[in-house]
């Protein structure tokens, strides 16, 4: 049966006898992006907890991931003997539910109705891809892959949701669905997956496979091996972040991409509340 409840995992870490003397906060792939792409972005949203500015793109991104988790949830991967025609229907249905749950959202983003009917198409494509790949996997034969699972790792002060986990596959694969218009691995993608692999790995011992499928692509599948060095230098990257991140001091996070004041709610940027 396909496990699609949100889990959490703790790794812990040996007792720890001596009391730390740093504060260490719990950084994730996304906090990490944020800070190698400006200080600020991440003092904003880790540290502030400001909330960034809505985007259709988020938006977007939320329902088709919600929309995947439901094919599993709802056992679609289990009927194997509908046609061709009627799978499609149920993506279809799938996703627009989700822009409906997600109406409220796309309310506040003023968007004109042939824009918007631009990215609901999109997002019904890229379900179509998304099911096109499940059957050229064979996924109707196959176990389902956990959806949405939370790995933490105390060692590292260390946290990362993976959207879809093949643990019975050798090696096992961990994916992660995107909704970008391009395919290119960015360095920020590359983090994410070595994270992924890091954390499955102090878990279950073993180096998995990833994955990152670009929805909006036919052939958008790309798999990855994750080098011993790789993790390494992954390890360091986090332990410099922790390293950089102990103050609760704005100035020690100078922005370094000058789009921070326009993209969170910040005070001076809010029409609704005075500057003091
Ligand atoms: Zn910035």
């Amino acid at each position: 049966m396909a496990t699609t409840t949100k889990q959490v995992i703790y790794i812990e870490s040996k007792p720890c006898t001596k009391k730390a003397k740093t504060k260490k906060r719990w950084l994730s792939p996304s906090s990490i992006n944020a800070y190698m792409r400006c200080p600020r972005n991440f003092y904003y949203s880790k540290i502030a907890k400001l909330k960034q500015k809505p985007s259709i793109y988020l938006i977007r991104g939320i329902a088709v991931h919600n929309a995947i988790e439901k094919f599993y949830k709802h056992k679609i991967n289990q009927c194997g003997d509908m046609d061709y025609s009627t799978l499609r229907k149920i993506v279809t249905e799938l996703i627009r539910d989700e822009w409906l749950v997600q109406k409220k959202s796309i309310r506040k983003l003023d968007l004109k109705k042939d824009e918007l009917c631009l990215f609901i198409q999109e997002s019904k494509n890229m379900m179509f891809n998304f099911l096109h790949d499940f059957i050229k996997d064979k996924g109707f034969e196959k176990r389902a892959p956990v959806i949405e699972k939370t790995f933490f790792s105390k060692k590292h002060m260390l946290l990362g949701r993976i959207d879809a986990i093949y643990n019975n596959r050798d090696p096992p694969l961990l994916v992660d669905f995107k909704t970008c218009k391009s395919k290119e691995v960015s360095d920020d993608y590359k983090r994410q997956l070595g994270i992924y692999a890091l954390l499955y790995e102090e878990h279950f011992h073993t180096r998995a496979k990833v994955a990152i499928h670009f929805l909006k692509f036919e052939d958008g599948f790309k798999k990855f091996r994750i080098s011993d060095k790789y993790i390494e230098k992954i390890k360091t990257i986090v332990a410099d972040i922790h390293d950089r991140t102990q103050s609760d001091n704005i100035d020690e996070y100078p922005c370094t991409c000058g789009w921070c004041d326009k993209n969170f709610e910040t005070k001076t940027n809010s029409k609704n509340e005075p500057n003091r």
